[in-house]
């Protein structure tokens, strides 16, 4: 059985553990710990083939921040191992949340680096879809990113009402089936 390393980044509070909670164990975490990084181990079967999904939940990304304010390698090499190690991330910004958004550009810029790639399998990731009122981030505006990028896959999700949850694993864990 294939094996795929999975990373899930973004900014602090923007559902990282709860979007990994309700995919990897099927339930809603209303409060989780900002400061826990852990990884899971999924079976997942995508279009009859199984295979295995290894996710990483990060907890900030600081030392991607490092990274790029000094543009040298001053990750820790474990991280810069991790990221060379991983085939897959998933970028996640709140859709109530502009600077969390902002943030995707940056990520993304340090994975490419550290990679030395100009492509890599990613989906961005507009979560708490459901508070549609304290919306800062319009579905036009991250359909421009994603265009930028590539059409880079986007989805909207809400890990709180588990909307486009195995949506968003799948089409990763699709891209990464293809390589
Ligand atoms: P992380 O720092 O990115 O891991 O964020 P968490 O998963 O810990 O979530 C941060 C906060 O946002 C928590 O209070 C969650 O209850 C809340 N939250 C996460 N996902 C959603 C969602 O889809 N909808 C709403 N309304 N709240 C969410
Ligand atoms: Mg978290």
């Amino acid at each position: 059985r294939r094996e795929y390393n999975i990373v899930v980044l973004g900014a602090g509070g923007v559902g990282k553990s709860c979007l990994t909670a309700q995919f990897v164990q099927n339930v809603w975490i209303e409060s989780y710990d900002p400061t826990i990084e852990d990884s899971y181990r999924k079976v997942v079967d995508v279009d009859g083939k199984s295979c295995i999904l290894e996710i990483l939940d990060t907890a900030g990304t600081e030392q991607f921040k490092i990274y790029l304010k000094t543009g040298k390698y001053c990750l820790p090499y474990r991280l810069i191992l991790e990221a060379l190690l991983i085939n897959g991330f998933l970028l996640v910004y709140s859709i109530t949340s502009l600077t969390s958004f902002q943030e995707l550009t940056p990520i993304r810029d340090a994975i490419l680096r550290i990679k030395e790639v100009d492509d890599v399998p990613l989906v961005i990731v507009g979560n708490k879809s459901d508070l549609e009122g304290d919306r800062q981030v319009s579905k036009n505006r991250a359909n421009h990113l994603s265009r930028k990028w590539g059409n880079v896959p986007l989805y909207e999700s809400s890990a709180r009402r588990r909307q486009n949850v195995d949506e968003v694993f799948f089409n990763l864990t699709r891209q990464l089936m293809k390589k």
